[in-house]
C-alpha cells in the first residue's frame, strides 16, 4: 500500500458463527487495521481501577450498560488509534441508535466506512460451526475446536481455551433469532443510507477471503 493513501476503515455485520471474527483478524493483518470490537472495548474499561470502570463492570453483571455509556467509550477507543491506521469494526451496530451514534463518532475524527460487509450465513451453518466454539480465558481469542479435544492451549497467549459454556443449541438459537430480529431494521438502514456488500459465509474460510478481498480490490 502507499503510505499516503488514506487508512481504510471496515464494518462487519454477521451472526455469530459467519466466520466474522477469523475474516476480519485476516483482513487486519492484511491492511495494517486497529481491529476493534465493542464487547472488548466494554470488558477492558470494566477491568478499569475506577469509578467509571466499577459502575461498567455492575451494569455488565446486572446485564445492561446504557448506551450513552457504550457511545463515550467508542468514541474514547477510536481516538486513541492512530489517524494514519484504519479500523475494523465488529459489532457496534447491532442497534439503530448504534449504528447512527458509529456513523457520528466516525465523521468527527473525520473517518467514513469504506467498506460494509455483511458475512452471511444460514442459520443451519452457523449452529454447525457454534457447537464447535472455544474461547481463550485470557485474550479471548476464538478457536474451532475438535470434537474430542475439549481443551487446548492458545497459540496467541499461551491462555487456556474452553468450550464456551453459553455454547448450548437453545442459547445458540435464541441468539440467532435476536440477531434477526434486531439487525434486520440496521441492515436496512445501512441499505438506504450507504451501501451492505453481503458475501456468501457458507463458504470455506479462504473463500470468504478470497471473495472479501476481491471486492476491496475492483472497488478501490
Ligand atoms: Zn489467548
Amino acid at each position: 500500500m502507499t503510505q499516503n493513501r488514506k487508512p481504510l476503515n471496515i464494518l462487519f455485520f454477521g451472526p455469530s458463527g459467519s466466520g466474522k471474527g477469523t475474516q476480519a483478524e485476516m483482513l487486519a493483518k492484511k491492511y495494517n487495521l486497529k481491529r476493534l470490537q465493542s464487547g472488548a472495548i466494554l470488558r477492558k474499561w470494566a477491568k478499569e481501577e475506577t469509578e467509571f470502570g466499577r459502575k461498567v463492570q455492575t451494569a455488565m453483571n446486572e446485564g445492561f450498560v446504557p448506551s450513552e455509556w457504550i457511545f463515550k467509550m467508542t468514541e474514547d477507543e477510536f481516538r486513541k488509534v492512530d489517524e494514519k491506521q484504519g479500523l475494523m469494526l465488529e459489532n457496534f451496530s447491532r442497534m439503530l441508535p448504534e449504528i447512527k451514534n458509529l456513523y457520528n463518532v466516525l465523521k468527527k475524527l473525520n473517518r467514513k466506512l469504506d467498506y460494509i460487509f455483511l458475512i452471511d450465513i444460514s442459520d443451519e451453518a452457523a449452529i454447525q460451526r457454534m457447537v464447535k466454539r472455544g474461547t481463550c480465558q485470557e485474550c479471548e481469542k476464538v478457536v474451532v475446536l475438535d470434537s474430542d479435544i475439549q481443551e487446548l492451549v492458545c497459540s496467541d497467549c499461551g491462555g487456556i481455551i474452553k468450550k464456551r459454556e453459553d455454547e448450548n443449541l437453545k442459547s445458540i438459537e435464541k441468539r440467532l433469532k435476536d440477531y434477526h430480529s434486531k439487525t434486520s431494521e440496521v441492515l436496512d438502514y445501512v441499505r438506504n443510507n450507504d451501501k451492505l456488500i453481503e458475501i456468501d459465509g457458507n463458504q470455506e474460510v479462504e473463500n470468504v477471503f478470497k471473495d472479501i478481498i476481491n471486492y476491496i480490490k475492483n472497488n478501490k
